[in-house]
């Protein structure tokens, strides 16, 4: 399987060849098309394995469509930590070069005013940590029924640091009607708890 097999628009190859990178690993080459159709994946992977383009390839592609709406972010992006954000901003921003995404981070070390203008005039990509999103949202400061994709990342790290009912609020606040993807190393009953209630018929891909 090449890239350019799974779907992924030419901008998006063009990034890829100049990042290096030949072949998808077996979990982007497993999740890409079910992402790109629209579908829910619940994907047990560590990190290592290639997942953060798993989501981030095909996310790039579905958001290339359509266009960003003030204080309404397209697709919120969870993480446990803001180094795994941080990683995963700069992700976007690799695979995303060719293309005119726009991106916020709401994470701890990052000042508030700078990404408070940027969410005001709107972003594709909204990548946060639990806590500092609901802040956020607390404040008026966020609309979060425009989202139409939802990714947890590392799900099992939110569980440990105790960031479940965080997420569960956040979820109250999202449209019903959404893609949700959900990356997690290892799948433990309350992980398959979330799964079951965040998604929708999800395909589960376990590398
Ligand atoms: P991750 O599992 O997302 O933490 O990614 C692990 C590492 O693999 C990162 O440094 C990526 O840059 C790299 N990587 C991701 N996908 C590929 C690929 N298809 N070919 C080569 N390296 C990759």
């Amino acid at each position: 399987t090449t890239f350019a097999d799974l779907g992924l628009a030419p901008n998006i190859l063009k990034a890829l060849d100049e990042s290096g990178y030949k072949t998808p690993t077996p979990i982007q080459a497993e999740a890409i098309p079910h992402v790109l159709s629209g579908g829910d994946v619940t994907g047990i992977a560590q990190t290592g394995t290639g997942k953060t383009a798993a989501f981030v390839l095909p996310m790039i592609h579905r958001l290339s469509k359509g266009r960003a709406r003030a204080r309404m972010p397209r697709c919120l992006i969870l993480c446990p930590t803001r180094e795994l954000a941080a990683q995963v901003a700069e992700s976007f921003e690799k695979y995303g070069k060719h293309l005119k995404l726009t991106m916020a981070l709401l994470i701890g070390g990052v000042s508030f005013k700078e990404q408070e203008g940027l969410l005001q005039r709107g972003v594709d990509v909204l990548i946060a940590t639990p806590g500092r999103l609901l802040d956020q949202f607390d404040r008026g400061k966020l609309l979060l029924m425009g989202v139409e994709y939802f990714i947890i990342d590392e799900a099992d790290r939110m569980l440990d640091m105790g960031f479940i009912p965080d997420i569960e609020k956040i979820c109250s606040k999202l449209p019903p009607r959404r893609q949700t993807l959900l990356f997690s190393a290892t799948f433990p009953t309350d992980i398959q708890r979330l799964a079951k209630t965040f998604q929708r018929d999800p395909v589960k891909i376990e590398v």
